[in-house]
């Protein structure tokens, strides 16, 4: 039986501005896989963390740095911004990782260039943010020069609380006077090397309930004197919204079964006896939701594609290592890696 899957709900983490709104990608996407395993999900969910690869700033030079946060707090502030690696992917190929490249400190065909050059000259604070990272002047001129990532960010009020609002990620504030002068380098890389070449913030891998209810307990239940209590009772047991009853029908029904976390509340830890046995919760063992939420580096609904083009050329690889071992004459010439990303063999010890 063929693997279907869906996407469920690809929707922008709230456009906050004119060019996200225009941009009108999808940030956050539910993935259903149905007829398939959790061995196969869950190679798409570890490929997408480690293998695909995104541009992130990788060095950071700083020439000057009177801000109130540290050189190295402010280098981990860049690596972690999002760059906009969606532009160059059909031309990825064009941009080297590092340690493919002939050079040995960057050159155009391995590394970007940026810089920060902000001074406060006024007596009010001066946030430096992304908008303010610029790129440089001697880029490759075959690869559509990826910008920073226009998103929401944290502020922080008087009163102390965390809140979200618009505009671009701040890396740190200028006083009066202060200065903040960077060059830095993006690179390409992948998950495996940092954190901050992962495509996604978050990825999880969610099995499927199916949830039923036990009419026989329900209808003794409902010839009891007690079942309104009782099943009102059983409805606020679970965290999720799983259940909803009815006092005019007097019924109880399964609404938003997907909703279920496995807490087993409703099956396990049952304040009143005659609940035993009314609900039997089960994980579908072919059925599963992969949840993305993606940095803005690479589109979300691109990962998947990208992440099964890499896992096809893994397995490529294996059988043609299988076939030579085993003196099959039919593999295919060794190809130098144009990928995504590839396998092990391309991170090297120097590196
Ligand atoms: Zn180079």
């Amino acid at each position: 039986m063929p693997v279907e899957f869906s996407v469920e709900k690809p929707f922008p983490l709230q456009p906050t501005n004119a060019s996200d709104a225009q941009r009108n990608e999808p940030t956050c996407i539910d993935v259903r896989f149905k007829n398939t395993t959790l061995s196969f999900v869950s190679a798409i969910r570890r490929v997408i963390l480690s293998d695909l690869p995104t541009i992130a700033i990788d060095q950071v030079e700083v020439l000057e740095n009177s801000s109130v946060l540290d050189d190295e707090m402010i280098a981990l502030r860049l690596g972690f911004t999002p760059i906009v690696s969606e532009a160059f992917a059909e031309n990825i190929d064009a941009l080297e990782f590092p340690w493919d490249c002939d050079c040995a400190t960057g050159c155009n065909k391995c590394r970007i260039s940026y810089a920060i050059n902000v001074e406060c000259s006024t007596s009010e604070q001066l946030p430096v943010t992304q908008d303010d990272i610029k790129l440089l002047d001697d880029n490759p001129g075959f690869i559509p020069a990826p910008v920073p990532v226009p998103t929401k960010s944290l502020r922080w009020d008087p009163s102390g609380k965390a809140t979200v609002t618009e505009g671009p990620i701040d890396i740190t504030r200028l006083g009066p006077k202060q200065k903040l002068h960077i060059n830095c380098m993006g690179r390409k890389g992948t998950g495996k090397l940092h954190a901050k070449w992962m495509p996604t913030s978050n990825i999880t891998l969610r099995r499927v309930p199916t949830v039923r209810l036990n009419h026989e307990v329900l209808n003794d239940i409902l010839d009891s004197h007690s079942e309104k209590n009782t099943l009102a009772n059983f409805v606020t047991l679970c965290p999720k919204g799983v259940f909803e009853h009815s006092d005019i029908a007097g019924t109880l029904t399964v609404v938003n079964e997907d909703a279920c976390v496995f807490c087993q509340n409703c099956t396990d830890h049952l304040p009143e006896p005659e609940m035993k046995d009314l609900a039997t919760v089960e994980m579908k063992d072919d059925e599963f939701v992969l949840a993305i939420e993606a940095t803005g580096a690479i589109r979300a609904d691109n990962l998947i594609p990208m992440a099964i083009e890499i896992i096809h050329k893994k397995v490529q690889d294996i059988q043609d290592h299988v076939r030579r071992a085993t003196g099959g004459g039919d593999a295919a010439p060794e190809q130098e890696d144009q990928g995504y990303g590839g396998g092990d063999h391309m991170v090297q010890e120097e590196w």
